[in-house]
């Protein structure tokens, strides 16, 4: 996904000129008005919060190579997709940029760096895909020493599918087009498409009460859910899962 905006560099795709003729003529603009994008270089990050100690721990608790501290991954994750967001971040504002990046791959690993983050004073922002219109993933302080953004990419699996029950079990960091693909060699679909569906993630569906352009027909997503594990500074979270 790209920092300052939606898609991909790969997958370009540009208006047609008739498109933005048309657009310029409605809105009475004569293009001069573009605002002209930083580069990824000219953002400006607030220096880091994170203590030497602190950091040792988040690498204890995943891995010294998920915990990322580079310009790229503090600007991926410092703002969400709203207009308001990519303004902010086009003009070079990184002010609610985390510290690090930290990327569990299991559970357990994100219960350590609750934990380490509890004992060192240091706010945690859950990250799916990032495609946040409320400044969810927006990593500001408050009250604490430093931010950082717990990106649960990598914890993407289908862990169990029942085709009797019709339920599965998913891990977070699932894509929507990833959690299609796999159903659908089952025979199956969440029937869950949120317009973002291409580049946000299970947990994030979960965590803000998605809906999608099918969910009059399946429901919204807190119709389909019939379980969750949550972790938790106070401990683990694990509702009852049916059928039982
Ligand atoms: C172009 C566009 C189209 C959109 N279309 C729709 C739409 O049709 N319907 C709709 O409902 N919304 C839509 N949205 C909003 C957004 O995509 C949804 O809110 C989506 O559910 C967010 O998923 P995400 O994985 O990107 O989560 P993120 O943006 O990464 O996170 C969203 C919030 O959930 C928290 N969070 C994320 N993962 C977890 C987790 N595993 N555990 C706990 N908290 C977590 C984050 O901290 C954040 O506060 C759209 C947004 C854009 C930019």
């Amino acid at each position: 996904m790209r920092w300052w905006g939606w898609g991909e560099d790969e997958r370009a795709i540009s208006l047609p000129p008739t498109a933005g003729d048309a657009l310029r003529i409605e809105l009475g603009m004569d293009g001069s008005e573009r605002g002209v994008r930083v580069s990824l270089e000219e953002v400006e990050l607030p220096d880091s919060g994170l203590t030497a100690a602190g950091r040792s721990a988040l690498e204890q608790a995943v891995g010294a190579e998920h915990v990322l501290d580079d310009r790229a991954a503090r600007v991926t994750h410092a703002v969400g997709k709203s207009f308001a967001d990519l303004v902010q971040i086009r003009s070079g504002d990184g002010s609610s940029a985390p510290d690090a990046v930290v990327a569990p791959g299991s559970s357990a690993q994100v219960a350590s760096v609750i934990a380490a983050c509890a004992a060192h004073g240091v706010a945690v922002i859950p990250f799916g895909g990032g495609t946040s219109v409320v400044g969810g993933v927006a990593a500001l302080r408050g009250p604490h020493r430093a931010a950082i953004s717990l990106d649960l990419a990598r914890m993407d699996r289908v862990i169990d599918l029942d085709g009797n029950s019709l339920t599965a079990a998913l891990e977070p960091g699932v894509f929507g087009p990833a959690l299609e693909g796999r159903l659908y060699t089952a025979g199956l679909t969440l029937g869950h498409f949120p317009q973002s569906f291409e580049f946000s993630t299970v947990g994030g569906w979960v965590a803000t009460r998605s809906a999608g352009q099918a969910s009059t027909g399946y429901g919204r997503i807190d119709e389909l859910v019939e379980s969750v594990r949550c972790v938790t500074p106070a401990g683990e979270l694990h509702t009852r899962e049916v059928p039982a």
